[in-house]
């Protein structure tokens, strides 16, 4: 796909600039037709939507239904469902100190946004982070992944239909032009990538003093009790970790489980990867390929050294670079100075950790950064409760995985090194707006008990 050139993003760069004043004019119905419009041409292109993400990374049509055009299609219907209500003057609670001021949080657009989005959903991401933007009443330049192109493709042309360029810009590029954006001056800038772009992206940040939400990485840790129903959990984690090829920014990175029940736990993965896959998962439908060879090259060399100092196959472990194919995987003894323990795996590679004592298992979460997600399989309200007391994450499900991002009344992010800020639903909409307080003088403004000049007076109005 053609690279947006520098001199158009400038160009786009200025009338959006201009175009802000008018935006901060439109109201919900406005915005609300747009992403009715939006709706209409995700579910009128649903098919080339498909075909696209076959294309880039063979993913199948019902994942992709499920994953891309539903979870987008959801977060657009959701906005369209409460935008009136957002936008409206939030009341807040007053102090009988307070008794002549109405106080008020007003929401208004922060002005101009840039989106800034990486391969793995290469159209839910963008699509629903526009959605929020859209909503909350910004210009918004919408950068997409280089490793995505026939997906960018469907969203460039979706989008061309709706809006005008000073509206929504795509643009094409890779570290370059992102570069070139970052040294623009945006009021809100939201970034999904992995926590070491994150970083160059907050620091552009600070030169403009702009507001970011960051979307970024990390190992998401699985606590599994020894009481669990064992065959329920791992088909669970199977789906979790393997939807996408394992290219999911909040997969199951790692398995914490208790001894006792290794036997069976194995057992059972290779059991219920056959269900799910077949024998040869690479004839397998529903089996995404790895997005690029760099990360199927990190991938391999991840397994291949693991391998080499003592790690143990349970199952998976075959690749194929032709296709950038690596079965789903599940390995144990992975040592904790493999790549596979040390960076987030971002594949079809599970490894798996005993542990006698759940501490052994908490002590080594808190020694890494802390994750995007981190998932709790028990029946046991108290295993469960030491495990969310005694760790951090940005998200948690228990006795589930992954599904707390679709949830429309939770917020979604990380927290640090796996994301600043949240998005999505309500979160979405505030984080792209700015909160703006007001305290409105009903019958006499109050500041008139500290008028000059001081006298005794305005001392007693302190006690
Ligand atoms: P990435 O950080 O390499 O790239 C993200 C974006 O930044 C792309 O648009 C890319 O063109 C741009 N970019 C890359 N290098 C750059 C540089 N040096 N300077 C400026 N811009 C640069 O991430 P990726 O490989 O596309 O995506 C994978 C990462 O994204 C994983 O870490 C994953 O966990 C994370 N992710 C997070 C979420 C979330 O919601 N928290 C969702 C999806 C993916």
């Amino acid at each position: 796909m053609k690279t947006t050139p520098i001199e158009s993003i400038n160009e786009v760069y200025e009338k959006q600039l201009a175009y802000k004043s008018v935006l901060k004019q439109s109201l919900a119905e406005d915005r609300i037709k747009l992403l009715k419009k939006l709706l209409r041409s995700i579910e009128n292109n649903s098919e080339q939507i498909k075909q696209a993400l076959f294309l880039d990374f063979r993913k199948s049509p019902i994942e992709t239904d499920i994953t891309e055009i539903f979870a987008a299609s959801f977060e657009i219907k959701e906005i369209i469902k409460n935008l009136a209500k957002w936008m409206r003057n939030q009341k807040v609670s007053k102090p009988l100190s307070f008794f002549s001021i109405k106080p008020y949080l007003h929401y208004e657009p922060k002005g101009n946004s840039v989106i800034i989005t990486p391969w793995n959903y290469p159209f839910q991401l963008p699509i629903s982070h526009l959605a929020s933007s859209i909503a909350a009443g910004n210009t918004v330049i919408l950068k997409l992944s280089e490793y995505s192109p026939h997906v960018n493709e469907v969203i460039a042309s979706i989008l061309k239909e709706i809006f005008k360029e000073e509206h929504v810009f795509v643009v094409n590029g890779a570290k370059e032009e992102t570069t070139h954006l970052l040294s623009l001056k945006f009021d809100h800038i939201h970034f999904t990538g992995s926590s070491e772009v994150g970083k160059i992206v907050m620091a552009a940040a600070s030169k403009n003093l702009s507001d970011i939400t960051l979307e970024l990485g990390g190992k998401s840790p699985v606590f599994i009790d020894k009481n669990v129903n064992v065959k329920q959990v791992v088909k669970n984690i199977i789906w979790a970790k393997f939807v996408n090829a394992g290219q999911t920014c909040i997969a199951p990175d790692y398995l914490i489980v208790d001894k006792q029940i290794q036997n069976e736990i194995e057992h059972t993965f290779k059991e219920e990867l056959v269900r799910a896959f077949g024998e040869n998962p690479k004839d397998s439908p529903d089996f995404a390929r790895i997005i690029n060879d760099k990360q199927f090259d990190r991938l391999v060399e991840g397994l291949n050294d693991a391998r080499a100092i003592g790690a143990h196959l349970i199952a998976g472990g075959i690749s194929d670079s032709k296709e950038r194919y690596i079965s789903p995987t599940v390995i144990r003894n992975v040592s904790q100075q493999n790549k596979l323990m040390q960076e987030e795996i971002f594949g079809p590679i599970l490894p798996i950790i005993y542990v006698e004592q759940i501490n052994e298992g908490l002590n080594l979460v808190n020694s890494k950064e802390k994750p995007l997600a981190l998932y709790i399989f028990s029946k046991d309200a108290n295993y469960i409760k030491h495990v969310i007391r005694n760790t951090t994450a940005g998200g948690t499900c228990v006795n589930d995985a992954m599904v707390h991002i679709l949830h429309p009344n939770l917020p979604f992010g990380g927290v640090n090194n796996s994301g600043i800020g949240q998005s999505l639903g309500w979160y979405g909409f505030k984080s792209f707006s700015h909160e703006r307080a007001i305290a409105e003088a009903r019958f006499m403004p109050m500041s008139k008990f500290f008028w000059f000049p001081y006298t005794d007076k305005t001392k007693s109005v302190l006690k």
